[in-house]
């Protein structure tokens, strides 16, 4: 036996085959990086249990969540977008639209119509971010504009829940830009006749939606932590060449200077604009 036994060079380490995990079980937190699982973020209303983080909830969803059960009418279900400039990029618009068509099961970007909020009657409409990012057209302007005549009309309470980091959709150019105008001329209309107009904004509202219909709200309530805003911080700190301050463009943030009007954890959300029509 050798004095001094020569050590093996090299660990050998064990490797176990690892278990794929499904990628539709586990969602990460966007805000706090824990793992969720789906169910459990499902049963929690998409938001995350550890730091109160919202996700974002598709149209349909957010109408269960808020309409009575069975009461939700929906309005020009099947309108949907031309492609009047031709558009072409890495796919065309019209390529884009069919993609997110199959994807979403939907049309376009929003969802219009009537139901029942705790027995009242209103006109509801969602914009849903999987579609071309939520991003707004002719077919949601058009669609919005019909849904704030219809309140104005029957005297119902108007309820926007936008989720948008969109703005205007590029595809369309001047034509998207014209729906800022011809959305906020309906809802001045609205106004004058003395309708009520609900915005609630999500994660995230910005550009040319928060610069039209999303911040014309008599009430405007966001969910927690949004972001909300016209342009991107990244974008306005190489414009004015300046550090922006911590939370800039959060729900937070805007609340405390007063550019919204309350914060509604989702789960509050139904109960909140319960109370709010009955003043209406
Ligand atoms: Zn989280």
């Amino acid at each position: 036996m050798p004095l001094f036994p020569r050590k093996p060079k090299y660990t050998i380490v064990k490797v176990t085959k690892k278990r794929d995990i499904p990628s539709d079980l586990w969602t990460k937190c966007a805000d706090c990086g824990e793992l969720i699982y789906n169910k459990k973020l499902d049963e929690n209303l998409r938001v995350c249990h550890k730091c109160n983080y919202h996700f974002n909830l598709d149209a349909f969803a957010r109408i269960r969540l808020l309409v009575d059960d069975g009461t939700f009418k929906e309005a020009d279900g099947e309108m949907q977008s031309l492609d009047p400039l031709m558009f072409e990029g890495p796919k065309t618009y019209k390529e884009k639209i069919k993609q997110d068509q199959e994807a979403t099961g939907l049309k376009d970007a929003v969802v219009t119509g009537t139901g029942k909020l705790s027995g009242r009657g209103v006109v509801i409409g969602v914009t849903d971010a999987r579609f071309i990012m939520g991003s707004m057209g002719s077919v949601v302007g058009e669609k919005l504009t019909r849904a704030i005549e219809k309140a104005t009309k029957d005297k119902l309470p108007l309820i926007i829940v936008s989720g948008s980091g969109g703005g205007a959709r590029m595809y369309e150019g001047m034509y998207s830009l014209m729906q800022m105008a011809k959305t906020s001329a309906a809802l001045s209309r609205l106004g004058r006749s003395g309708g009520l107009f609900i915005s609630i904004l999500t994660n995230p509202t910005m550009a040319g939606i928060m610069a039209s219909f999303a911040s014309l709200g008599d009430f405007i309530i966001a969910e927690p932590k949004a972001l909300i805003g016209f342009t991107g911080p990244r974008v306005i700190e190489q414009t004015i060449r300046q550090k922006l301050p911590p939370g800039f463009q959060k729900s937070e943030f805007l609340l405390n200077h007063g550019l919204i009007d309350m914060i509604v954890h989702r789960k509050n959300m139904k109960d909140t604009l319960t109370k709010l029509l009955t003043y209406f």
